[in-house]
């Protein structure tokens, strides 16, 4: 089962779990995210059931959904987090996380950041620079404390996935460079409030191939031995997230099949393996509710105007991204091609191009795949207060973030004399 069939339909509505969507527009209004707990559960699961005949940590990127409602479910699977962020650090303690389980990546961690982790306790940091090294041997000494680090490599290979999403690229700003790794861990070694336990990358997003994973896998390989034979030995590899999901017609790797392919590159070595999965364990966990407002015919396209726009959910305006679009009551309405787009005043403002829909105004649609990089890279442009979101566990559902009110978007401002 995929994730996205935790939502299907059944006589005519499309439902979550047990609950049909509709009802949920109905009680909660649009735009509306929708999380299915199961959906999440069954994920997480299926990770630690490939994983399980050796040592490793799950760390869920927190970047791809961070409500502390989701935290806190993957918190009592056993995961850890990879944050990119303070803020992500206190989600995550917020949430029940424990620290000791927290990967730190990110090329811009500050000092402020590195105290927080430091003072938290948190298993590692992912380093990413030669002055980020520096930084933060010289932030632990302050504190007296020693920090955990790997060095986030950068293997050069081609992830095969759109430019935005691609990090393992020499020309990209992600990680060391990978012909001078091994002289920084040497540089590393001798500062003294460090402890090299690991190596890291993380190549992209949305990889729907295992190749390149492999040939990553492969490229790190070679300097971990490098290291060993220097007497730099590594307690844990940490080979990042980036595992993709279906949207439209990708047909990646089943988590069962990519876990077992990085296993088998693992070529029996025993080093801890720390993985960060985000988009994975989320994104066919979600939908976005949202209703039509209008219906608009065009001289050369009609549109569908709905009520959830570029701001609640980036990525068709960012990536050109494509997300399946279904009506949640199966309705008696002529089908036509429509642009199904936003209330916001950019043509970058819409949510997907040429779609057949059997639609009306008040019509309910379910933007599908939409629980990675939704929320969580929404904003409040054109002072539209975010959607709200709720779960489903069963048949219950539960509010797990208000919508936010307009009062809330300016209190923080004033007007001068
Ligand atoms: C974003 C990110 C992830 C998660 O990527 P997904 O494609 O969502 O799995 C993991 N590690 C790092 C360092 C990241 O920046």
């Amino acid at each position: 089962m995929t994730m996205r069939q935790y939502f299907n339909y059944q006589n005519n509505q499309l439902v979550a779990e047990g609950v049909p969507l509709a009802d949920i527009a109905e009680q909660y209004g649009t735009p509306c995210y929708v999380y299915s707990r199961a959906a999440l559960t069954s994920g997480f699961q299926q990770f630690a059931e490939a994983l399980k005949g050796h040592e490793h940590q799950i760390c869920y990127a927190v970047k791809a959904n961070p409500n502390l409602a989701i935290l806190n479910v993957f918190a009592r699977l056993g995961a850890g987090f990879d944050i990119v962020s303070g803020g992500e650090l206190q989600r995550v303690l917020a949430a029940g996380g424990e620290a000791r389980k927290v990967v730190f990546s990110g090329v811009g961690k500050s000092v402020a950041e590195m105290r927080m982790a430091l003072e938290a306790g948190i298993l590692c940091f992912n380093v990413e620079s030669a002055p980020e090294l520096d930084r933060l041997n010289e932030v632990a000494g302050s504190l007296g404390k020693v920090a955990a680090i790997s060095l986030r490599v950068n293997p050069d290979v081609d992830a095969k996935t759109h430019p935005y999403i691609s990090t393992g690229l020499k020309q990209n700003k992600f990680g060391v460079a990978y012909t001078e790794a091994v002289s920084l861990y040497c540089k590393a070694a001798a500062l003294p409030n460090l402890r090299l336990t690991g190596m890291d990358c993380h190549i992209g997003s949305q990889l729907t191939e295992t190749s390149p994973f492999i040939a990553a896998i492969e490229k790190v390989l070679v300097l971990v031995d490098a290291l060993a034979s220097m007497g730099i030995v590594l307690e844990h590899l940490d080979l990042g997230g980036g595992l993709g999901i279906c949207y439209d017609k990708e047909t990646p790797p089943a988590i069962a099949d990519y876990v077992a392919a990085l296993l088998g590159a693992l070529k029996g070595r025993t080093q801890k393996l720390i993985l960060e999965p985000g988009r994975v364990l989320v994104g066919n966990a979600g939908v976005l509710l949202t209703r039509v407002e209008y219906i608009k015919p065009g001289c050369e396209k009609n549109f569908a105007i709905v009520d959830a726009a570029m701001n609640d959910l980036m990525r068709p305006a960012l990536y050109d991204a494509y997300h399946g679009i279904l009506p949640v009551v199966q309705e008696n309405h002529p089908v036509q091609n429509y642009e199904i787009v936003g209330p916001i005043c950019e043509t970058g403002d819409f949510i997907g191009h040429a779609r057949e829909l059997a639609v009306a105004p008040q019509s309910l649609l379910a933007v599908m795949s939409a629980g990675a990089y939704g929320m969580s890279m929404s904003s409040n442009y054109n002072t539209r207060p975010r959607a709200c979101e709720v779960m489903v566990d069963g048949d219950k559902v539960h509010l797990i973030r208000a919508r936010e009110t307009v009062q809330q978007l300016f209190a923080g401002e004033s007007i001068i004399a």
